[in-house]
């Protein structure tokens, strides 16, 4: 067997590529490693969200780039969103690279690898999707619990500071029945989780022209296959929350109480320069109209700090936001411009670095502050858990597990395994996790 290592950088989008990568080249006699120096292709899937993302996989291939000197039949690839973005002119950086093959083309690889390993050196990058069933290929699933589908991908939305709808291009719902199947494959298969993914997830089936098929048509579709698992669905789009999506939530047993709703900027005027379809207030409704519903729901979010242009008065409008939607958790970042956006070409009104990256501080720590808040509500309460892995300490057997809610928990308990799911009281918080005791 020759040896395959994957460096996956990014999305949970790219962590289920490459393991639809890894699926593929399995036919191809490569078998996965974790020990880089020991693989014989060597695959760096990429992410372009941030500037830090695109350098880091450039900084990946110059150490690769090395080592093929000393070993030329060492085989080496880029993928995802750096090289679809990047084509040829990856090769003007790192022209060792034996293929860069875009987000478009991971199903073409049979063909790349082959020629690859003639020695032909190629650049796989096409605008438009290739088609195929994708159940038709092997998935090497790295996780034991959950398990990944992607949904749809690419984003009609055009943020103005996002680059996904150049990388992924325009949205591509799979169809239906495609998904039961793998859905059913992989409860089959032991999993007991699985989360429906997408960049916009909330839009799925919209390019299918058939009113019967959308995201919450979806869920009921897939809360009716038999078993014990629960279903997750991330990411969502503000104002393509509909009411029948939140029905069908609350409809079927196994899809989680959870949603991940970023909402970027807290002040209006930013969301319109970041060409975002909803105001602050809309998204405060949405919110609240979630809330109503599901008690215990957790609501998470993203935000951007230092977009071109903000003031200090409107950034503080994104801290009062997470204080006042009483946010569970916010995945952070200073603002990035990137290539091809509109904010990226609104130079005159970049702010200077310093400026971002202390809003960013204060944007960290308002999370830390709303998370342990968030946290704290749990206590006393009784949260039903799925066990992601066990640990020993001290001579006891902790549990790593994550509620329904998506918050994580660790409880002692020798008589569950990875895998179960679990009662749990929580008796108590910290910042980014709760502790319990496992109920009978
Ligand atoms: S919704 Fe906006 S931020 Fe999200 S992927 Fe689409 S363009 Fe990017």
């Amino acid at each position: 067997m020759k040896k395959l290592y994957i460096e996956t950088l990014g999305c949970q989008m790219n962590k289920s590529d490459s393991e639809r990568i890894a699926g593929i080249l399995s036919h191809f006699g490569y078998c996965e490693t974790d020990i880089e120096k020991e693989a014989d292709l060597l695959i760096v899937n990429t992410c372009s969200i941030r500037q830090l993302s695109a350098d880091k996989a450039y900084s990946k291939l110059g150490v690769w780039g090395k080592r093929k000197k000393t070993r030329p039949s060492l085989k080496i690839a880029i993928c995802g969103c750096v090289a679809q973005q990047d084509k040829e002119k990856v090769r003007q950086r790192a022209p060792y690279v034996d293929l860069v093959f875009g987000t478009h083309n991971i199903y073409q690889l049979p063909e790349l690898i082959k020629r690859i390993e003639n020695d032909e050196k190629i650049c796989a990058i096409t605008a438009t999707p290739v088609i195929c069933n994708q159940n038709d290929f092997k998935i090497l699933r790295k996780d034991s619990v959950n398990a990944w589908i992607p949904i749809i991908e690419g984003c009609n939305n055009f943020c103005t500071y996002c680059v996904v709808p150049f990388t992924r291009g325009r949205e591509r719902s799979r169809n239906p029945e495609e998904i039961i199947t793998e859905a059913k494959n992989i409860i089959k298969e032991g999993f007991k989780e699985i989360t429906l993914l997408g960049q916009n997830v909330d839009s799925y089936g919209k390019d299918l022209h058939n009113p019967d098929i959308t995201l919450a048509n979806l869920l009921r579709d897939i809360n009716k296959i038999e078993g014990e698992f629960r279903i997750r669905f991330v990411t969502s789009y503000p104002s393509d929350i509909t009411d029948d999506l939140i029905d069908a939530v609350e409809e079927c047993d196994k899809v989680c109480k959870y949603f991940h709703i970023p909402m970027q900027s807290g002040n209006s005027r930013i969301l319109s320069e970041m060409n975002r379809r909803y105001t602050k207030s809309e998204y405060y409704e949405i919110v609240s109209k979630i809330r109503k519903r599901f008690p215990d729901v957790a609501i998470t979010s993203d935000f951007i700090a230092g977009f071109p242009g903000e003031t200090e008065e409107e950034f503080l409008d994104t801290l009062k936001a997470i204080d006042e939607l009483e946010l569970d958790y916010s995945n952070t970042a200073a603002y990035s411009p990137r290539e091809f956006t509109k904010a990226g070409k609104m130079t005159d009104k970049f702010l200077p670095e310093d400026i971002k990256y202390e809003r960013l501080e204060r944007l960290n720590e308002k999370n830390r502050e709303a998370c342990l808040k968030s946290n704290e509500k749990f206590i006393g309460k009784i949260l039903t858990v799925l066990v992601e892995s066990k640990t020993q300490k001290d001579g006891k057997t902790i549990l790593n597990s994550r509620a329904d809610n998506n918050k994580i928990v660790h409880f002692e308990d020798d008589t569950k395994n990875t895998g179960d799911f679990a009662k749990v009281k929580i008796t108590r918080a910290q910042t980014w996790c709760l502790y319990g005791v496992p109920i009978e």
